[in-house]
């Protein structure tokens, strides 16, 4: 399953996007958000949208099944409720969110992030999702040159707060490809060629979990 993330008409409908959404024990966040942008205006939903297309014609050149959570910019959503159920309806074997990072202009790179080991949540996914996240991490860095997030310091993190991974029941990551506030990363991702990289990057990580 393949999550493209945010989408091309939520900005315009913040009070549907802002709604507040369940993500597990009490906590709840926005159904969706707007993400970020380059410099340029390419938006980070037309680029996400663009790179799970690039990936999952890659997978299924490998003989994977492939689920998009959106199959067009042109929507609202779905919800992070909505996008971590997909996954859970097809029992995938291995779910990944993208997305590209709003960062500090001066930083560059890449970050993949798991989820944390939350009892009741995401204890069930907690170790397949660190393999994962792993092996994405390392086919991600191989293929795209990309460095590990200079801002955060390592291209792996793990989170607590994000709905699509705490709903989750299948093995998930997101990965945060670049940083759409950095010239340099700005660069890249703007180019056709580069994003190619990219989708190829994210699929060797996921065909590398899947075929140990
Ligand atoms: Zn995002």
């Amino acid at each position: 399953m393949l999550d493209p993330g945010h989408n091309g008409a939520n900005a315009a409908h913040p009070k549907r996007i802002n709604r507040q959404v369940d993500i597990g024990q009490g906590m709840r966040k926005a159904c969706d958000t707007t993400g970020t942008a380059t410099d340029s205006g390419y938006s980070e939903s037309a680029y996400t949208l663009a790179v799970a297309r690039e990936t999952a014609r890659i997978l299924r050149r490998h003989g994977a099944e492939v689920v998009l959570t959106r199959e067009s910019n042109g929507g609202v959503g779905p919800c992070i409720t909505r996008r971590a159920r997909i996954g859970n309806r097809e029992q995938a074997d291995a779910a990944v969110s993208i997305h590209a990072d709003g960062g500090p202009a001066g930083g560059r790179g890449f970050h993949v992030i798991r989820p944390t080991r939350i009892e009741g949540l995401t204890d069930d996914i907690y170790a397949d999702s660190r393999r994962l996240g792993r092996a994405l991490r390392d086919a991600y860095e191989a293929r795209t040159g990309l460095p590990r997030s200079t801002y955060l310091g390592t291209g792996l993190v793990a989170r607590a707060d994000l709905g699509g991974l705490r709903l989750s029941d299948v093995p998930k990551v997101f990965v945060e490809t670049a940083n759409m506030r950095n010239a340099a990363d700005a660069r890249k991702v703007e180019s056709r060629k580069f994003r190619k990289r990219i989708a190829r990057g994210i699929a060797e990580g996921v065909i590398d979990f899947l075929s140990p």
